[in-house]
């Protein structure tokens, strides 16, 4: 087969990395059907096996291992940067994630002449700053809109936009766009943050052992106007960066474009988990879901046995410390308008896309 098309995926595993190897090889797809390249550190695992996908074991902080394993992919024409690594400092974030967009640049780009475009995937921190700057600079004012000056902080974001600017200037007509996220609605046991994962794990944990389903963020968290960003949508909207003029060389954020409150989604959750639906109370003391669920590791493995899921650790599964950071404050919010004027016009129905992913993370036998 001749593609017109061939997506090298870089975190094929991860929460948008899984929905763009599901998107893109569909004969519908923009540009499509796309030839996918799919890489991860870890070996394929079950859930991502259907995607027809040619899948690569291979670490992008490792230079050599890079080079040896992404250079002979010669028919490469867009890149999907879905991929991060965290460390404690924002320093070293941004010396490792360059590093690792820098080896894969490397391999490709000398190898690859019909190269024309870099997608990368950011977030709403690109407003906010890097989380260790929480509280101490001032973010930009909500809502976000994306033409900015760059806040005074380092911040890896900022870095992988200087890489991949860098590299255009160096290929004649290669392009790029950052898509800058919301939380991220979506599917992937191997995701470093993921939210509706690790509420899906809180609940089926609650009912297992009988136990309230209690909202453990603030009132503000609970009350306030939030945004989201499904996980398939980002992967439309990085499918149109890459195939449509209108979307290149540009910051785009990339949320549902529409508004939620967590008091309504509580209920929906609630619902499909079959447990009661409970109201925020302000005169509980404020416990982290962290807290409420360190010692669950074995309980978790109960469940996975006595349901029959796939076997997962619960450290794995769940990332409780992002559900903390995204239920501890007032959601800011973002403005879909750029991308509309550019011309993407896709949204997502916030309660649809909460429902589509448990279902998902049911039907994967990952939660019961
Ligand atoms: P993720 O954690 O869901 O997935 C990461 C993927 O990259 C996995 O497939 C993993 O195996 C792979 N990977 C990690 N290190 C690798 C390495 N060294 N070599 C090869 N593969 C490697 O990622 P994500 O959440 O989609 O994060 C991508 C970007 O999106 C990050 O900058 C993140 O800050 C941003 N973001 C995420 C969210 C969210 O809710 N998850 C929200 C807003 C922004």
């Amino acid at each position: 087969n001749n593609y017109q098309h061939v997506a090298l995926i870089i975190g094929v595993t991860g929460i948008v990395g899984n929905s763009l190897a599901e998107i893109l090889p569909l004969s519908d797809t923009p540009g499509g059907p796309w030839k996918v390249y799919g890489v991860a550190r870890r070996p394929q695992p079950s859930w991502n096996a259907d995607h027809p996908v040619q899948y690569i074991q291979c670490d992008v902080a490792d230079g050599k291992e890079t080079s040896a394993k992404l250079s002979p992919l010669t028919d490469i024409t867009h890149i999907f940067w879905v991929t991060w690594a965290n460390f404690p400092t924002e320093a070293e974030c941004c010396k490792v994630n360059g590093g690792m967009l820098q080896n894969v640049l490397d391999a490709v780009m000398p190898n690859a002449p019909n190269l024309s475009h870099i997608c990368l995937q950011t977030g709403h921190k690109h407003y906010i700053g890097p989380f260790e700057a929480f509280g101490k600079i001032k973010p930009h004012e909500t809502p976000f809109v994306e033409d900015v000056p760059r806040l005074d902080v380092i911040n890896f974001y900022y870095t992988l936009e200087d890489i991949a600017m860098e590299a255009c200037k160096k290929k004649q007509g290669l392009t790029w766009s950052s898509h800058r996220a919301a939380v991220i609605f979506g599917f992937s046991p191997y995701s470093k943050m993921n939210l509706i994962g690790s509420l899906c794990v809180y609940a089926a944990i609650c009912k297992h052992e009988n136990v309230p389903f209690k909202f453990p963020g603030t009132k503000a968290a609970w009350n306030c106007y939030s945004v989201a960003s499904d996980a398939d949508l980002i992967a439309e909207h990085q499918i149109w960066s890459a195939v449509d003029p209108n979307g290149k060389n540009e910051g785009f954020n990339c949320s549902n474009g529409d508004l939620f409150k967590w008091k309504h989604m509580w209920k929906i959750l609630a619902e499909q988990f079959e447990l009661e639906y409970i109201e925020f109370d302000e005169n509980e003391p404020y416990v982290s879901l962290t807290e409420r669920m360190k010692d669950k590791g074995p309980v978790w493995d109960e469940i996975v046995k006595i349901n029959n899921l796939e076997a997962t650790k619960l450290e794995e599964v769940a990332t409780f410390w992002f559900a903390d950071v995204i239920f501890g404050f007032e959601c800011m919010l973002d403005s879909m308008n750029k991308s509309k004027e550019h011309g993407f016009l896709g949204f997502r129905n916030t309660k649809y896309s909460l429902i589509s992913v448990i279902d998902k993370m049911k039907s994967h036998k990952i939660v019961p």
